[in-house]
């Protein structure tokens, strides 16, 4: 199975944190956090379309500037998803220049400010000099912050010292169609293919009835014949956190299974105790989580410049408590 997804890590593991997403198929192209950007080409940060905030320390959103420079004689939609107090700081950081010049310019920025119970929205338009237009609050009773037809989006708050969320980008059920299965039936390729994809991802009941060239069949039938069916990719996104109790029991839950988890891995035993008191995550504990959470791949990021000279000492201590592949 090939991948679909390129993963890039915005900086070296001992600069600032962040990761861009990129769909092979789609094209689809997202940002966890907003640190540094300048190792990213300007034709990768052109791509984007969704931002995932974590929290709004500086090393997690000062890239917003340089993203803004690029994008904004574009004609684009920014969405920015990020914690509360996220709609305030990027409405500074707009409020922070002149616009007198950019009335033509078509740039829209949509922030959305994620609560536990709901997600606040507000627009900011080039054309009207980014001021903050308010859009409609929607309540909140799942941990689905978006979704799309490639992907959805899933975060959990947790406790930083001040609010920070985790995300997990999880695919739908991936559905193959079988060349020889379609010929093996005489069955002619139509938008009818598309209707069994979507019908098999959105779990329809297995006797729904979908017409193939002027006859109706089962799903269930259409599916043994044609479709080769695999569970969607997920992909967590952990950073700035405490290892405490709290943290854990609702961190667990959105990482459970993930294909890769990036997670920071801030400190190494020798600073425990640095680890406790600013909320961040040792590598040994990064490892504990990618046991508990059952994940394949640990991917370790967001390293202490005070560990400098030992960098293999991440890897090692994490690879203390998880037995997956750690990169
Ligand atoms: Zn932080
Ligand atoms: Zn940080």
């Amino acid at each position: 199975m090939t991948f679909p997804w390129r993963i890039e890590a915005l900086n070296p593991p001992f600069g600032d944190p962040g990761f861009l997403l990129q769909h092979s198929y789609s094209g689809k192209t997202l940002l966890f956090d907003l640190g540094d950007l300048h190792k990213l080409s300007a034709k990768q940060i052109l791509k984007v379309s969704h931002i995932f905030i974590s929290h709004g320390h500086i090393d997690h959103l000062i890239g917003f500037d340089h993203l803004l420079r690029l994008t904004l004689n574009r004609s684009k939609h920014l969405n920015i998803f990020g914690p509360p107090g996220i709609i305030t700081m990027v409405g500074h950081k707009l409020k922070g220049y002149h616009w007198n010049l950019t009335a033509h310019y078509e740039l829209l920025i949509t922030v959305h400010e994620v609560h536990e119970k709901s997600v606040e929205q507000c627009t900011f338009a080039c054309r009207h000099k980014f001021h903050p237009e308010p859009g409609i609050s929607k309540a909140r009773n799942s941990a689905t912050i978006l979704e799309t037809p490639t992907f959805a989006i899933n975060a959990a708050t947790l406790d930083h010292g001040i609010d920070c969320l985790a995300f997990a980008l999880k695919e739908p059920l991936q559905v193959k169609i079988r060349p020889e299965g379609l010929s093996r039936r005489n069955w002619v390729p139509g938008p009818w293919l598309n209707k069994v994809r979507l019908a098999l991802q959105s779990n329809r009941p297995t006797d729904t009835i979908i017409e193939v060239d002027g006859h109706n069949y089962h799903l269930q039938e259409i599916a043994d014949s044609i479709a080769l069916i695999r569970p969607g990719l997920k992909i967590a996104y952990v950073t700035d956190t405490g290892f405490t109790p709290e943290n854990c029991q609702k961190l667990l839950p959105l990482i459970e299974g993930a294909d890769i988890l990036l997670c920071e891995a801030a400190f190494l035993e020798s600073a425990a105790d640095k680890a406790e008191i600013s909320k961040h995550l040792t590598a040994a504990q990064a490892g504990k989580l990618a046991c508990l959470s059952r994940a394949r791949h640990l991917r370790l990021f967001h390293f202490s410049p005070r560990h400098t000279e030992e960098i293999e000492e991440f890897y090692r201590q994490a690879g203390e408590h998880f037995s997956g592949r750690i990169s």
